[in-house]
């Protein structure tokens, strides 16, 4: 690998993706390790940044979808599907020397190495060529494998391996050491990669606001990564979608739970009394692999005497993390009940999993009927899809408190089904969501505490991310 050269251009159907040269010269006045940012710098998505050593070991640091189509939309949803020569011809994947089958100098990275389960991070890395491995924490593999079942048509990567926690991962004059981060994604790592003498440190996505917040406070006083040479770091916030993130922690989400749920029929079970007939239920719409939020749900649940329901998809996400954490709710625990969605109870059985759909009926299944009976007495957590909206149209419109808790720009989508539904009814949404970002001033506090030489933003669409607020 020639040192010193630029590689690649940026693309033209894409003029707001930069590639940048991030070598140095170091003491001795020989190049050093390189980075590559070839997508994500200056948008929120398509992450994918490369990290070269002098020994010529490459590593590519995420490889994920873009999330804006060049006209400004979205992508059709099974875009990271289509052929990979396709993606490439469109610009959706940047030609990348080395990694794709089509190459035959490939498989020339030695690792594919991912921060977290978001499809801007990880959606295209089964574009790769399968001979290199790729990389992700327990939590990360777990949420891809769960899409095995779900989405059995969105291929994975083939060779897919477990990042350690307390141990550096070498390949060839690179090493890797994972650090865990609070993300609205379970498990997600920042990734401190050192070669030549050199530590660059790249955080994925990060935030200090949620129930895994010490994370952040464990990094800023890390002296592994204090004084590293380069800081590749995320600046959603800072950004034209800043002020869209919602309530400032995650911790607010749950008490504004608690104070709707409260606020209905459960107020009188909370009493002591018979729980209301005329209780309304509370439905909220969140990601399934928001964890965070899932446990929001859970503890506003348990706080306003009212049962969790959850899909057989969550139920399913939840049992293939529990290895994580004992705080992780799932669907055996007393008052949590699943509401089978007929298409994803199919998805099981197709998958071979009958015995677990059985184990879900006898550990807590609710039927619909159930709900529109009494509900006041559930807080149901849910996706935004068509077929729960037939589950509001069975408890009835006039019956049901919706919740809008993801980003408010999917509420705004074309095809949100949640909204046409709402529309229909005459209903407003609470926009009850606390983002997965971090704050502005925390990004700074982080900035400031690693003292990096060279501080890179990414993942942001400010003009000016470095400057001062
Ligand atoms: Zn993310």
């Amino acid at each position: 690998m020639p040192r010193g050269r630029h590689r690649g251009v940026p693309s033209p159907s894409d003029p707001r993706a930069t590639l940048f040269l991030g070598s140095d010269i170091n003491h001795q006045g020989a190049l050093t390790t390189h980075y590559i940012i070839h997508r994500g710098q200056h948008e929120i998505g398509g992450m994918c940044i490369e990290v070269d050593a002098d020994d010529g070991t490459r590593i590519l640091l995420d490889l994920g979808m873009p999330l804006t189509a060049p006209g400004g939309g979205d992508f059709p949803w099974d875009t990271p599907q289509r052929p990979t020569a396709d993606l490439i011809a469109e610009g959706v994947l940047r030609d990348i020397p080395g990694v794709f089958p089509h190459d035959p100098t490939a498989p020339a990275v030695a690792a594919i190495i991912l921060t977290h389960s978001h499809l801007d991070h990880y959606g295209l890395a089964h574009h790769a060529h399968p001979a290199i491995p790729v990389y992700g924490s327990e939590g990360t593999i777990a949420v891809l494998e769960v899409g095995r079942v779900f989405f059995p048509a969105s291929a994975l990567p083939a060779d897919l391996r477990r990042l350690p926690l307390d141990e550096t991962l070498r390949f060839g004059g690179l090493s890797v050491t994972a650090i865990p981060v609070d993300h609205a994604a379970p498990d997600s790592r920042a990734l401190l990669i050192e070669a030549d003498g050199q530590r660059l440190l790249y955080t994925g996505d990060l935030r200090a606001h949620g129930r895994t917040g010490f994370r952040f406070a464990n990094m800023l006083s890390d002296e592994r990564l204090r004084g590293v040479d380069w800081l590749l770091i995320e600046g959603t916030t800072l950004g034209s979608s800043g002020e869209t993130h919602g309530l400032g922690r995650e911790a607010d989400v749950e008490e504004k739970l608690v104070e709707l749920a409260r606020s209905e029929g459960a107020k009188l079970a909370a009493e002591g009394k018979l729980v209301a007939a005329e209780g309304k239920l509370v439905a909220v719409v969140a990601s399934g692999q928001n964890v965070d939020r899932l446990v929001s749900c859970y503890r506003a649940a348990k706080r306003s005497n009212r049962l969790l329901v959850i899909d057989p998809y969550q139920a399913y996400v939840l049992m293939k993390l529990a290895p994580l954490s004992k705080n992780i709710p799932q669907f055996t625990w007393d008052g949590v009940r699943v509401l089978f969605a007929p298409h994803q109870v199919e998805l099981l059985k197709q998958a071979g999993k009958m015995d677990l759909v059985i184990e879900m009926r006898d550990a807590g299944k609710v039927s619909s009927d159930e709900l529109a009976a009494d509900p006041g007495r559930y807080l149901m957590c849910c996706r935004g899809s068509f077929g729960v909206t037939k589950v509001f149209d069975k408890v009835g419109p006039e019956k049901v408190d919706l919740v809008w808790s993801m980003w408010s720009g999917y509420w705004s989508r074309e095809r949100c089904a949640t909204r046409t539904w709402a529309k229909r009814h005459g209903l407003e949404p609470h926009f009850i969501h606390s983002g997965g970002h971090a704050w502005p001033d925390d990004l700074r506090r982080l900035a400031s505490a690693m003292a990096a030489k060279h501080t890179v933003w990414v993942h942001t669409d400010s003009a000016d991310p470095g400057a001062p607020a």
